[in-house]
């Protein structure tokens, strides 16, 4: 637990399904995240009951400090990272990023998640959007929170929220959740080498439901060669 007269809120730096996210200060020399949870957009309860087991730490995933319990809004205090989402990286930079350079981000996130399946803990929600990258250009594992959410947009695989895009058939079917439908959410490897392009763009939820059910699956980026989309293809 985090005091919080001990943390110094600075500039807004992201919106997410929680709430605002800012750049602060912890005990004026530690630059860190701090989530603000709006009211309603979490089971509470679950998520500081898990916190007190949850004490996963690992350099691939975005490190939490600390919880501020004592009031409400809830915050949470995580380790800044200096560039912001994968996602917006890809699109804004991933043109002038080194074939060798998008195989490490690769696997930093391999890491991250291999780290998540020895400690028994599932992500459900691995995608380039869940990812930030740090001032060295290092990739972290984030958000494994969704366990959390209470907006049924999100939680429902019908829901207009859910991410469809990285799911395979049984958890769209059966919301069969396992380490191998983390694997599947690989997809951020095809998203890394298509430098953030959307996942089957301009076909519906409903229209990729249908597809991935048939058989069919994402085609080889610009960026990767036969090889790596091998990779990547076995992860489906
Ligand atoms: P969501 O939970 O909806 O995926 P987040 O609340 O995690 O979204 O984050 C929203 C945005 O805030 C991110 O896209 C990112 O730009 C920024 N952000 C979140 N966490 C951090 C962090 N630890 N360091 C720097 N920026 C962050």
């Amino acid at each position: 637990e985090i005091n919080p007269s001990e943390l110094t809120f600075m500039k807004e730096v992201g919106c997410g399904q929680f709430g605002v996210v800012r750049l602060g200060m912890w005990r004026a020399r530690h630059k860190v995240a701090i989530k603000t949870i709006r009211e309603g957009a979490m089971h509470e309860e679950d998520f500081i009951e898990e916190g007190k087991v949850m004490r996963l730490c690992h350099p691939k995933l975005v490190q939490l400090y600390g919880v501020c319990l004592q009031q409400r809004p809830l915050l949470i205090v995580a380790e800044f990272m200096e560039n912001g989402c994968l996602l917006n990286f890809l699109r804004q930079r991933g043109g002038a990023l080194k074939e060798a350079w998008l195989l490490s981000m690769c696997q930093d996130v391999c890491e991250g998640m291999e780290y998540l399946e020895a400690h028994s803990f599932l992500h459900r929600d691995l995608a380039a959007r869940n990812c930030l990258v740090d001032e060295r250009n290092v990739v972290k594992v984030s958000d494994f929170g969704m366990t959390y959410v209470l907006d049924n947009q999100y939680i429902s695989s019908s829901g207009a929220k859910f991410p469809v895009k990285w799911s395979p058939p049984e958890v769209l079917h059966y919301s069969k959740y396992s380490s191998k439908s983390d694997v599947w959410s690989f997809v951020v490897m095809w998203e890394i080498y298509s430098e953030g392009r959307t996942p089957f763009e301009n076909h519906s939820n409903l229209e990729v439901v249908n597809e991935i059910t048939r058989g069919t699956r994402l085609f080889r980026p610009h960026r990767a060669t036969q090889l790596l989309y091998a990779i990547m293809y076995r992860c489906w």
